[in-house]
């Protein structure tokens, strides 16, 4: 049997907070220790004397977990302890090497355990960055960002609304009520917009241009770097993007660039597009990944740029196993 522990705090003494704190918590638990839920042999909770507005039991109960047994007890008023804190117990039937989980304010209660590493993989389109992503949280067993999906959300948002592109007024408006939220599902990224999974449609050839075009315009920018930095900000994550090592999370604990010639990175999102049934004129894909490559070079609020201090890695002529391990070997000098 294994016992994992955890620990999260709310912002105030509210229902919704308690509920949002506690399924995150155990979310985040059963992700980052590769649980299935009927490994569960019991839940228990405890929370400090402040909270009263919900039973986090309840609360786990309605996020799904109510497989197993599940209790909640109260915790004496300590003086100078933590306030507005929620800590958890999870026993688990296998033995494994638990990876406890301690969130926002309660990561100061175990700085040893709860250190979070954010990774930022930057580059142009068809460098390798979100295969490298992707392989480097699976195997590190966190999460992975995959920031350009929210631009090309917004993108697609813009071409259902038919609002013209190359007008930043028009697409701020149309922004305004953008409901897009990322979520996970086995650890693989859904991109959610207006309720509806668009993680494959935003692949589109047509989408990624407009992305590039939507992305210049600082409104957009911000209000996906905010979505950004909140997420990193609570979880160790791998993201990649253009600016993540320049401009959302300058200190970054690892920051890499990758990098590869037009016409190799042209022909890797050929195979990647005609593999999924798009046809597509490979010839025409090289040329709008050097407009793209440029428009997102030139434009004013964080263009594509490699931060100082990230390894440069060219990837033309490497295997995705080779460039995995030389991120892996850099991350371990550092470490
Ligand atoms: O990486 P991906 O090709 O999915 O990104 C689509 C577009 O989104 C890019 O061409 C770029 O203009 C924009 N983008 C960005 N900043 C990021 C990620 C993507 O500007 N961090």
């Amino acid at each position: 049997m294994t016992v994992i522990r955890g620990a999260t705090t709310i912002a105030r003494d509210d229902a919704e907070e308690i509920k949002g704190a506690v399924k995150e918590l155990l979310d985040q638990t059963v992700s980052r220790n590769t649980l299935h839920l009927d490994e569960i042999l019991s839940i228990v909770f405890s929370s400090t004397s402040d909270i009263h507005s919900y039973y986090p039991a309840k609360a786990a109960r309605e996020a799904g977990y109510a497989m197993s047994p599940l209790f909640s007890a109260q915790e004496p008023d300590i003086d100078g302890g933590l306030p507005l804190c929620i800590r958890v117990m999870i026993f688990v039937e296998k033995n494994i090497t638990p990876h406890h989980v301690y969130l926002r304010g309660a990561r100061t209660l175990r700085k040893d355990i709860a250190s979070k590493i954010n990774i930022a993989i930057d580059g142009p389109a068809g460098s390798g960055k979100s295969t490298m992503a992707k392989a480097l949280a699976k195997s590190m067993n966190i999460l992975y960002l995959d920031t350009g999906a929210m631009y090309r959300a917004c993108a697609l948002k813009a071409i259902k609304t038919k609002t013209d592109i190359s007008d930043e007024a028009a697409v701020i408006d149309c922004m305004r009520d953008l409901a897009l939220e990322i979520k996970y599902e086995d650890g693989v990224q859904k991109t959610i917009l207006d309720g509806e999974d668009v993680s494959e449609r935003i692949r589109e050839p047509e989408v990624s241009m407009a992305a590039s075009t939507v992305s210049q315009y600082p409104a957009v920018r911000l209000k996906m770097v905010e979505k950004q930095r909140e997420i990193a900000d609570k979880m160790s994550c791998v993201l990649d993007g253009r600016d993540i090592g320049t401009f959302v999370l300058p200190e970054a604990d690892f920051k890499f660039f990758l990098t590869a010639d037009a016409s190799v990175r042209a022909q890797r999102r050929y195979d990647e597009l005609t593999a999924k049934g798009f046809q597509v004129d490979r010839e025409e894909l090289e040329r709008e990944i050097v407009r793209r490559d440029e428009q997102d070079s030139s434009r004013a609020l964080a263009p594509l740029k490699r931060a100082e201090d990230a390894v440069l890695i060219d990837t033309s002529s490497m295997t995705i196993d080779e460039v995995l391990a030389e991120i892996k070997r850099k991350i371990q000098e550092k470490i």
